[in-house]
């Protein structure tokens, strides 16, 4: 089996701060090592499980978390930004599944850390008239390839708005929400081996995932944080403006419309 795991950090257990997240801040240090031993303990409980290729894709921030020299030697790691596809950068045509690690619950929650694509543009976003978080936009865009999500991890309030997307995949929580700042979280030990045990059952289980596929053309729609955000993306002619922060557009596929939401996040920079 071909799998892509696509790693995320404010899942990871043992984050629940921003600065956790951000490069520059002393805590980043020690949690980019966590979320690469997550990945580290999802490849090795991949590979027992029967997996024969894996890709590590770095998807948080800039792409560039992960601890090149700490990674399991036995995959091969996908960083860097912009790229194709994303944060799923590196899948194609071929894989059998895709592995969600450190994953958050979506804009508007309250799961630790939540937020789609850019906390500071998006309140919240539909896709085909279904609310979806990270998880979601690109769990789509991998069923367009044919690759169902067959794992995940994360806090407990992103696995209970995840789930019903993807009935056969494991789930692994790795804590358990108090707030945006504040969770109950396994020790990066204990989550490492719930992750471990998880991935190897998930491969069972990838055998009958089946892909998400949304019915196209998509019709994607949006709430932005302020009405300023939405000044600044109907300008864009693809879009439009449906009342002070709610715009609609039209994609050919999941995957355009996340390129349409990534586009949207890099224009909001202007705005900060
Ligand atoms: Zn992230």
């Amino acid at each position: 089996m071909r799998i892509l795991i696509c790693a995320d950090i404010e899942g990871v257990a043992g984050v629940t701060h921003p600065d956790q997240t951000r490069e520059g801040h002393s805590e980043y240090e020690r949690a980019r090592r966590w979320m690469t031993r997550e990945v580290n303990a999802a490849i090795r409980g991949a590979f027992d499980g029967g997996a024969v290729e894996l890709l590590a894709a770095d998807a948080h921030g800039g792409y560039r978390n992960l601890l090149a020299d700490e990674l399991d030697p036995r995959a091969r790691l996908v960083s860097g930004k912009p790229r194709p596809l994303g944060m799923m950068g590196g899948l194609a045509a071929g894989f059998d599944g895709v592995m969600l690690v450190g994953f958050h619950a979506r804009a508007g929650t309250r799961g630790v850390l939540a937020h789609t694509i850019n906390s500071s543009a998006f309140a919240r976003v539909w896709l085909n008239g279904r609310e979806l978080g990270e998880a979601g936009l690109y769990g789509a865009l991998a069923g367009e390839l044919g690759a169902p999500v067959v794992f995940a991890s994360g806090d407990d309030v992103f696995i209970a708005e995840t789930r019903p997307l993807f009935p056969r995949a494991v789930f692994v929580e790795t804590k358990q929400a108090m707030g945006r700042h504040a969770a109950v979280s396994l020790s990066p030990q204990a989550a490492c081996e719930a992750i471990e045990a998880g991935a190897r059952r998930a491969m069972a289980a990838a055998v009958r995932a089946e892909p998400l596929r949304l019915a196209t053309p998509v019709s994607a729609r949006l709430r932005t944080q302020t009405p300023a955000h939405a000044d600044l993306f109907c300008q864009w002619p693809a879009l439009a403006r449906i009342d002070g922060d709610t715009l609609e557009f039209s994609a050919a596929s999941a995957e355009h419309a996340v390129r349409m939401f990534n586009c949207l996040s890099a224009m909001a920079m202007t705005l900060r």
